[in-house]
């Protein structure tokens, strides 16, 4: 796709669970950049009066949907689970309103770049070629766990299986055009990102080339 007049510069940002992308989103969003956030959007299809739900309802019946209209996540998943075609159906309803909804907020961002977060980027291969440049956020798999285990209560072993679903840590590096490495500080992973923002406006400043 190529960007329309006055859509701005588009960068990116993917990384394996744990790795830090929210926490390297923040820091962009701090310095001025617009956040357009793939989990968020899907988390507010699902909401109660999401755009999702009619059809996830028609689809499932309301053994799936939550007494106050949003998504019952503990049942999708379960039924996501053991029916593949479960999952596929759900993921065919629920990217492409993704996909529009995440080119809508590209489109309508004021500020001088977009920063675009999407988890599974490169498993999904789908939006590749709407970014004009591509930031993976890194660190080694063992800081990975840690962190994950830190902040859900996973056990290491539930970790690596959500892990082992994803892309490897190599495919990642393979892939990306500007890695930002979080294996050090917050303070570390800020100084990465700040470079790596006054790179995106000069970039952007050159107008929105993909
Ligand atoms: P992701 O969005 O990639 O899943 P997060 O940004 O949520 O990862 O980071 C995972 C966890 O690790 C969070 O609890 C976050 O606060 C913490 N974290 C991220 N980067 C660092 C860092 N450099 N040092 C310490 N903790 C970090």
């Amino acid at each position: 796709m190529s960007a329309a007049p006055g859509s701005p510069y588009v960068v990116g940002l993917t990384g394996g669970i744990g790795s830090g992308k929210s926490a390297a989103a923040a820091v962009f969003h701090e310095l001025g950049a617009a956040i357009v956030d793939t989990d968020l959007i899907a988390h507010r299809l699902t909401a109660p009066g999401g755009a999702a739900m009619a059809a996830i309802e028609a689809a499932f019946g309301a053994g799936v949907v939550a007494d106050d209209g949003a998504l019952n996540r503990p049942a999708m998943r379960a039924l996501a689970f053991e029916d593949s075609a479960a999952r596929k159906r759900l993921e065919a309803i629920l990217h492409p309103m993704i996909r529009d909804e995440s080119e809508r907020q590209c489109r309508a961002a004021t500020a001088p770049y977009a920063i675009l977060a999407v988890p599974l980027l490169i498993e999904s291969g789908a939006y590749r070629e709407r970014v004009a440049r591509l930031c993976v956020v890194d660190c080694p798999e063992d800081v990975q766990v840690a962190r994950v285990m830190a902040r859900s209560g996973l056990d290491a072993r539930q970790v690596r299986a959500i892990m082992a679903a994803q892309a490897s840590r190599a495919t990642r590096l393979a892939a990306a055009d500007d890695v930002v490495d979080n294996a050090g500080s917050l303070e570390a992973l800020r100084t990465q990102v700040a470079r790596l923002h006054r790179d995106y406006l000069a970039r952007a400043a050159k107008g929105p080339v993909l």
